[in-house]
């Protein structure tokens, strides 16, 4: 199930708001986040506009393997495969997620602490 959404990601998605896009594929957008946590902040988003992966379906699998792999492409793009990095996903007011448009950050470049705050 997927519900449509407008946010600041679907501009970016329209190339309506500026970003600095890092990699493209034809279901996937990954790009810098204009607030970076870290060296390397990347955010990775569905070009279908599901608002998290607790909307997601079964229809959705697909996709949300490959945001996975374009995860993992864009840290051997940045140089962080080996000195390790972050995937996450908040979901939700808990979470604090702010964009109800899915999105994986790709955290790295410097050592992260564990737990997260
Ligand atoms: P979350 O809090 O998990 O929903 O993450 C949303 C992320 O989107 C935050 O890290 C923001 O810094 C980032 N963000 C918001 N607006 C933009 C934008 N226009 N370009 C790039 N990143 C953005």
């Amino acid at each position: 199930m997927t519900q449509p959404n407008e946010t600041i990601f679907s501009k970016i998605l329209r190339r309506e708001i500026p970003a600095t896009v890092v990699y493209e594929t034809e279901s996937v957008l990954a790009f810098r986040d204009v607030n970076p946590g870290a060296p390397t902040h990347i955010l990775v988003i569905p070009k279908k506009p599901i608002v998290d992966i607790s909307t997601a379906g079964p229809e959705d699998a697909q996709i949300l393997g490959e945001l996975m792999l374009a995860a993992a492409e864009v840290a051997r793009r940045e140089g962080i495969e080996k000195t390790g990095y972050r995937v996450v996903t908040n979901i939700g007011p808990h979470a604090s997620q702010s964009v109800l448009h899915l999105h994986l950050h790709v955290i790295g470049g410097r050592q992260l602490g564990w737990p997260p705050g």
